[in-house]
């Protein structure tokens, strides 16, 4: 029986995988979320979590009324998620909180030697080598649990890592396939929460409409596969339905497809290499009839090319386009910035980024820092 400890345990990825835990008796040693105590109380009590934590200590009080009955200790706050990441008796870790707070836990997770299932993708944006080496010293194993990225290790599995030519990285394209920029100019929150395949979180389907999320994803993939920005090629593939393929030397091409469900990542990576039954829809190839292809709109979707451009020059770069994002977005959420607003700043914060290397996490933790206040002071001028 394996043990989990999930950060996130209450947003989208986390619920589902509490299933897989329920499904596939894995159990919970440990949940942490930010701020909403009810459902992680009710988490805790039905799968006798030992850890939980509150980030928002402001809630604490809240949950430790809910779980009064229980022997569980209570945590908060970064050094809460810290202690989850460095428990003892933990086989995986799945790191599925939302942003760019994940890199420190994620870091913890590393030097304390647990493996880790990562949906976190802003921490291999942002940390990239720093976080790889780190694994790599350790033998620490990240199992991708993002849908395209599972596709390529599943896609990679007994096959020989230096016969890789490079990978086709999927993208829905999101609900605004084939608009201009002129069209997104007055897109509002509610359309651009309307995903069309895929039902995530808000942070995740707002990058999904902008496409910094494939952006996110092309930093990620170089990362966990070690690969140059010109062996990935970026396809829109609107049915969802392959979710990333791998090209080896012969051109033979591997992909990995199913009905578009994150079960299935999420379940391949905290029970690899194990494939047993997952609760989800067959898929039916004959029900779709034709699957599409097409070339991603590089112009309008300027999220996508800063990422690329970030990471092809390295250094902060990719820290920076993140932070950015993750603050246009927040503010796009509230109704402060336009929808094409999170596109500008997000190319404004790369372009006037003055790069510089990676050497420690404080790097990294600056240049998130400069970017968000990059793009606040932008907002506050108002032209967004
Ligand atoms: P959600 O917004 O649905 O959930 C985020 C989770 O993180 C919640 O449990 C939230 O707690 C928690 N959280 C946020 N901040 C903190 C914090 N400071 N400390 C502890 N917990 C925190 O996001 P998703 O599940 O959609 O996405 C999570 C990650 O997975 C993102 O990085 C996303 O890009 C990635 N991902 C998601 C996919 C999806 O299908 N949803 C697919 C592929 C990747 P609370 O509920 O209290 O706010
Ligand atoms: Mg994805």
């Amino acid at each position: 029986m394996k043990t989990i400890s999930i950060l996130g345990s209450t947003g989208s990825i986390g619920t589902q995988a509490l299933e897989v835990c329920e499904e596939h008796d894995i159990k919970v040693k440990a949940l942490a979320a930010h701020s909403n105590a009810a459902l992680l109380a009710e988490q805790a009590k039905k799968f006798g979590a030992e850890y939980v934590c509150i980030f928002d200590e402001s809630k604490l009080d809240r949950l430790k009324t809910l779980l009064a009955d229980s022997k569980v200790t209570f945590l908060t706050g970064m050094e809460g998620l810290k202690t989850i990441a460095s428990l003892d008796g933990v086989d995986i870790m799945l790191n599925s909180v939302v942003g760019m707070v994940g890199l420190v836990p994620t870091l913890t997770a590393i030097e304390h030697g647990t493996d880790i299932a990562l949906a976190n993708k802003e921490t291999l944006v942002a940390g990239g080598k720093l976080v790889i080496n780190a694994a790599k010293e350790k033998g620490v194993m990240i199992y991708p649990v993002d849908s395209e990225h599972s596709a390529i290790f599943q896609s990679m599995q007994g096959n020989s890592m230096n016969r890789v030519k490079g990978i086709i990285l999927t993208a829905s394209g999101g609900p605004f396939f084939g608009r201009t920029l002129d069209d997104l100019r007055n897109v509002t929150v509610e359309q651009a929460l309307n995903h069309p395949n895929w039902s995530m979180g808000n942070k995740i389907t707002i990058d999904s409409a902008t496409l910094m999320n494939k952006g996110l994803e092309f930093i990620e993939a170089m990362w966990l596969f070690d690969l140059s920005p010109e062996q990935i090629e970026i396809v829109v593939h609107r049915e969802s339905v392959i979710h990333s393929a791998v090209e080896y030397e012969d051109n033979s091409v591997i992909a990995q497809l199913g009905v578009p469900d994150m079960k299935i990542p999420i379940q391949y990576a905290l029970l690899y290499p194990n494939r047993v039954h997952c609760d989800v829809r067959k898929l039916s190839l004959t029900d779709y009839g034709k699957l599409t292809f097409a070339k991603p709109d590089y112009e309008t979707f300027k999220c996508l090319t800063a990422c690329i451009k970030a990471v092809t020059a390295g250094g902060i770069l990719p820290a920076a386009v993140n932070g950015a994002n993750e603050a246009a977005v927040a503010a796009f959420l509230q109704g402060r910035i336009s929808f094409t607003g999170i596109g500008d700043l997000v190319t404004e914060v790369l372009e006037n980024t003055e790069n510089k290397e990676i050497k420690t996490v404080d790097d990294i933790l600056e240049a998130d820092r400069a970017a968000r206040a990059y793009v606040e002071n932008k907002i506050e001028e108002g032209q967004y």
